[in-house]
């Protein structure tokens, strides 16, 4: 039994409990009957103390037992020195577990989370997640609050550039290689590395307008089909916590969602990790008008089975009389204690509750390696005229032009809390550094025309574009317009980088635009006018030296866009797994190649879409160049039709037809043709990176299984229906090869 709530805990012992010969469950179970009221809720509460750590009223918390987690801040030795408090003067001596947003990268910074989605790379992703957790541990921090998971269809929204992009296979896939490159989990089930923290549950990503913290209206099966799919693959792959969203779900805030944190999440999924809140999420319910004060939102996030409070106190002020009145009852209270203990417990704070300084250091050669092949790999080719890539041997004269040449912030991207701009290195850095000294480099800023009308710059940067043999144009967005409250509603390059563009691309000079970004941007225009363009979203530390092995060929790109490029703002939300309607559009067609759907929309006049633009997307999800080309032929598949626990294998001839290795990804959609609810048009279940070299030629084969092809009905029933589907294969969603099959 637990100790009585109205004991005092000035008055009761102090206690170490002897671990040896108890199993995890039972040492938190004996921990948890030591405890009085204040200490359990003390658990339940993230601190962020602004300021000094170490204040007097900050220790006292801690010492009192007064805070299960502490929000990283300050310097790595009062974060050790807060925590000895915890280990040493409390009474159970429960450590601290120190959070931080660790996005992607420690001081090791990684590309933002939609450029490592470019990468169709889970090993890859694994391992750089792995990196950011070791030099995170090396500090003494024991989790993150990643990887963010949220489905993005909507690039106004500024956090899209911290998602994984658009769709829930691909996201769900990156998603659990971040949980387990975080997380390192041994045999035992302990974990080597820090917790992840699958975030924010849920459907944050589809925030009204694109509006950041906006409501969110989306039906039950749409919810599951597309938005919970993620979190499920996290949580399956032993995420021991999960941060609730800022949003409303349907009208109630996911911070207090009972139905969907304790129905779904831990009652039908069986989650024992614990859930935390955003910050402030709980006290946040009262300004969404759904708690009348802070006793209310209390009320309700604890009967909605939120466990840790980040920041905001509700918990803290009201549970105990919340539970001395009964109405929480203290077996709910104990139930989030025990979740946080444990988890406690598997990261193995009991027993190393400060900074392993064990971890290699940060920024270490073989961090910065993994850095640098995943900036080369988040890259996509969107266009090349031939230009690409650079023939080092030929090359004289090169312009590097643009504000995003020589930025070293820029490069970082959103939410690097702990990379520091002076480790960044910079394209124009490694191209002075790689090219020869035959070759003579020039390098005009424009930093102007990240604002505002800049003339005079432009005149300069025509001037010396005129002087090059080719000009290396680094344009885009800088680190602050994409991230948490940086929506846009105009998706153009900002200030007078587009005349930039343009006056540059009227030149003889071939131009290739690289163009950093948070968010897919409608510069259709501008792609148009240049020779060749490489998306290189914000790729971190390494960009530099990445860009400069990508356009110099060393490497070639094989990044494919994790999210569909709209041609306009006006045809947002758009993405490539939509719903047909009543009326034939062109766009619902597959497998017919973008020409030939073409043709029919235009003779499709009332069907779904917009008078004055046609229904494509400026690229497709799935789509990337290469310096090569590959050529698709011969899909077959192992059987016409499948039944349940049955696979279904497709093949593929996958030719490299062009004279440079390169790597293409691989992708197998399915579509249900006719269902109970209807099915989007077509939808990514597999996908493989494939390396060939010049001329060579393989079967790929990927494997379908029968529970992959069924969804949520309208009444929550995940089903498989009998009847016609179809597979495609291809090199993005625009996929040129098909087969029908049957559903058994
Ligand atoms: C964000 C979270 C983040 C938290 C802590 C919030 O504003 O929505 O994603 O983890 O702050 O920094």
């Amino acid at each position: 039994g637990s100790r009585s709530d109205a004991q005092s805990k000035q008055d009761l012992p102090r206690v170490r409990i002897n671990r040896e010969g108890l199993s995890s469950e039972q040492f938190v179970a004996r921990l948890l009957a030591e405890m009085s009221i204040e200490e359990k809720i003390g658990q339940l509460q993230q601190i962020h103390p602004e300021g000094d750590l170490l204040a007097e009223k900050v220790k006292e918390t801690i010492a009192t037992g007064g805070a299960g987690s502490l929000f990283f801040t300050g310097t790595e030795q009062l974060v050790h020195d807060a925590q000895r408090v915890a280990v040493e003067d409390s009474r159970l001596g429960i450590p601290l577990i120190i959070a931080r947003d660790v996005i992607h990268g420690f001081r090791t910074v990684f590309p933002i989370p939609i450029g490592q989605a470019s990468s169709w790379n889970p090993e890859l992703v694994e391992q750089a997640a792995k990196v950011a957790a070791n030099e995170a541990s090396r500090v003494g921090i024991h989790w993150t609050f990643a990887p963010m998971v949220d489905i993005a269809r909507d690039p106004r929204w500024g956090r899209i550039a911290e998602s994984c992009g658009e769709d829930a296979v691909l996201a769900s896939a990156l998603g659990v290689a971040m949980v387990k490159g975080f997380q390192q989990p041994d045999e035992d089930g302990n974990l080597q590395g820090i917790a992840a923290c699958p975030k924010h549950y849920v459907a944050y990503g589809r925030a009204e307008g694109g509006r950041d913290y906006n409501r969110v209206m989306v039906s039950r099966n749409e919810l599951r089909n597309v938005y919970l799919k993620p979190f499920k693959g996290c949580i399956d792959a032993g995420a021991i916590t999960i941060m609730s969203a800022f949003n409303t779900v349907n009208g109630v805030p996911a911070t207090g969602h009972e139905r969907l944190l304790r129905e779904v999440l831990k009652d039908e999924w069986g989650f024992d990790g614990f859930v935390v809140s955003d910050w402030d999420s709980v006290k946040e319910m009262i300004s969404h008008g759904y708690s009348a004060d802070k006793r209310q939102a209390a009320t309700q996030a604890m009967l909605a089975g939120l466990d840790m409070e980040m920041v905001s106190n509700c918990y803290q002020e009201n549970l105990q009389q919340l539970v001395e009145e009964k109405t929480i009852d203290i077996a709910m209270v104990d139930d989030a204690v025990s979740r946080i203990l444990l988890a406690k417990v598997k990261l193995g704070l009991f027993d190393k509750p400060y900074a392993d300084t064990n971890q290699p250091e940060l920024l270490c050669d073989a961090h910065l390696a993994v850095a640098r092949e995943l900036a080369q790999q988040s890259v996509v080719l969107l266009k090349n005229d031939g230009v690409l890539p650079l023939e080092k041997a030929a090359l004289k004269k090169v312009a590097v032009i643009g504000p995003l040449a020589d930025s070293p912030q820029d490069q970082l991207g959103t939410w690097t809390m702990d990379g520091l701009a002076s480790d960044s290195r910079t394209s124009w850095a490694a191209l002075q550094e790689m090219l020869h000294e035959g070759v003579q480099l020039t390098h005009t800023p424009c930093l102007q025309t990240k604002y505002r009308e800049a003339p005079e710059e432009i005149a300069t940067a025509v001037e010396a574009a005129k002087a090059a043999d080719v000009v290396l144009l680094f344009v885009g967005e800088e680190e602050v317009l994409s991230g948490e409250a940086h929506s846009r509603s105009e998706l153009s390059l900002p200030g007078s980088q587009g005349k930039l563009v343009h006056a540059l691309a009227e030149l003889e000079t071939p131009v290739v635009m690289i163009v950093q970004a948070g968010r897919p941007l409608t510069i259709g225009k501008e792609i148009e006018a240049v020779d060749a363009v490489l998306y290189a979203w914000q790729q971190g530390t390494m960009a530099g030296p990445a860009l400069a092995d990508l356009l110099l060929g060393v490497v070639a790109p094989s990044g494919k866009l994790p999210v569909t490029f709209p041609k306009a703002v006006g045809q947002i939300p758009l993405y490539y797994n939509h719903m047909r309607t009543g009326r034939p559009s062109a766009a619902d067609y597959t497998p017919p190649t973008l020409d030939k759907v073409k043709a029919m929309a235009s003779s499709t006049r009332y069907s779904s879409h917009y008078i004055d633009s046609d229904p494509y997307p400026l690229f497709p999800f799935g789509f990337g160049l290469t310096y090569t080309q590959f050529e698709y032929r011969e899909l077959e598949i192992s059987n016409d039709s499948i039944g349940k626990d049955q696979v279904l294998v497709a093949r593929v001839e996958l030719k490299n037809t062009g004279n440079r290795a390169a790597t293409e990804v691989v992708q197998l959609y399915t579509r249900d043709l006719v269902a109970s609810t209807v099915r989007p048009v077509k939808e990514l279940k597999q996908f493989r990176r494939v390396t060939l070299e010049p001329g060579e030629e393989t079967i790929v084969e990927l494997s379908l299984t029968y529970d992959s092809l069924g969804f949520y009905s309208e009444e929550e029933h995940y089903q498989v229906e009998p009847g016609k589907f179809e597979v495609s294969v291809g090199g993005s969603s625009a996929t040129s090869l098909s087969k029908s099959f049957s559903v058994k």
